[in-house]
């Protein structure tokens, strides 16, 4: 089941996403910016975090995914639906086990992202130190990925402040939610999206 009755609803959200792609726009030239600055690059990296269960939170987010899919051709949602499944299964065999997802995005397609233009935030900044100023909790930090940790020299301190891209996306998604009249909690990971997206029948079904 789509979130919203697409297609007629991604037409209308469309014209709302304006600013997201000059966003997203942004936080690339950012974080290219200090990965240069680290000299930290995700080619043959052995801990992709393409491989890594990441939620996604927004309702903005999920349209631009929803957009990009409409560009595939038929056999590369097909593909991506099947991944997609498998995805979800493995992802619920890990949680009864409660052990740790590591499995390829459905999106992924031999180490290069299908919808890479479109791809969600976190794929967007994860990798380089970051922090942003939390209005209770004040400034939080996170680390860099595995990969960081391996680079000589070591990082010198210099972070990604993600606080004004938080709060643009914010301001975006509010926007968006109050245009749409949509207000359900969004936590899903791509496969889950993709799932809501039109294909091919479940042969397992
Ligand atoms: S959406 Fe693209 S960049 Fe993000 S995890 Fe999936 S394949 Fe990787």
């Amino acid at each position: 089941m789509p979130l919203l009755p697409l297609p007629d609803a991604l037409d209308t959200a469309v014209g709302h996403l304006g600013p997201l792609p000059g966003l997203f726009a942004d936080m690339d030239r950012a974080y290219h910016e200090l990965a240069a600055h680290y000299r930290l690059e995700c080619q043959d990296c052995p801990d992709n975090c393409c491989q890594t269960l990441f939620h996604h939170h927004t309702l903005a987010e999920y349209l631009y995914i929803y957009s990009g899919w409409q560009a595939l051709t038929a056999l590369q949602r097909e593909e991506c639906h099947a991944r997609a499944r498998a995805y979800g299964h493995a992802a619920q065999v890990a949680a009864t086990r409660r052990q740790r997802l590591r499995a390829w995005c459905p999106l992924n397609d031999g180490g290069r992202c299908r919808l890479y233009g479109h791809r969600p935030m976190i794929c967007r900044l994860h990798g380089v130190p970051s922090e942003f100023r939390h209005p209770v909790r004040g400034t939080v930090q996170g680390p860099g990925c595995h990969r960081l940790d391996t680079l000589a020299p070591a990082p010198d301190g210099r972070r990604l402040d993600r606080t004004l891209f938080y709060r643009r996306l914010v301001e975006i998604e509010h926007r968006l939610r109050a245009r749409l009249s949509h207000h359900t909690r969004i936590q899903m990971t791509i496969a889950d999206m993709l799932m809501t997206f039109q294909g091919p029948p479940d042969p397992a079904a």
